[in-house]
């Protein structure tokens, strides 16, 4: 029985890491970073070729990537997203902005980057950044995650 049960959870252990789901969301950025995550799915970029898959369900994501800051009125919105992706889960700041606040740092609704509600795994810099880096991140954090 115990044999069985390793069998299943190294499955899923080689699942993940061969083919990371990501999610995507924005938490209040000017979506300069959303057009950039969005061009890794065109033809061009591919990331398919890595495995990596975008989703649209929290319950399915393996990586939540988060664009733009921390904003009072998307708080609440962005904790029950996360707290609904299931464990083992990784977080991904892209772009200044949710690594810091960036250019929105300072105004009276902003919290501060992403790190502010959630922990965060792995930065991206860049305002914003390109979608090779974006590729790179998400292939480290796949190098972590083994
Ligand atoms: S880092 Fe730059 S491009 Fe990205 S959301 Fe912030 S202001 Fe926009």
């Amino acid at each position: 029985m115990n044999k069985n049960k390793n069998f299943i959870s190294n499955a899923l252990v080689w699942a993940r890491k061969s083919s990371p789901w990501i999610l995507h969301f924005n938490s209040g950025g000017c979506n300069g970073c959303d057009i950039e995550i969005l061009s890794l799915l065109t033809p061009r970029y591919d990331v398919e070729r890595f495995g990596i898959l975008k989703e649209s369900s929290p319950r399915h994501a393996d990586i939540l990537i988060c664009t733009g800051p921390v904003t009072e009125q998307v708080k609440p919105r962005l904790k029950r997203i996360y707290d609904q992706i299931p464990e083992p889960k990784w977080v991904l700041a892209v772009g200044s902005c949710s690594c810091s606040g960036g250019v929105f740092s300072g105004a009276y609704n902003i919290l501060g980057g992403i790190d502010k509600l959630l922990p965060v795994d792995m930065y991206i810099p860049g305002c914003p950044c390109r979608p090779e880096t974006i590729i790179d991140g998400i292939m480290k954090l796949v190098e972590l995650m083994r």
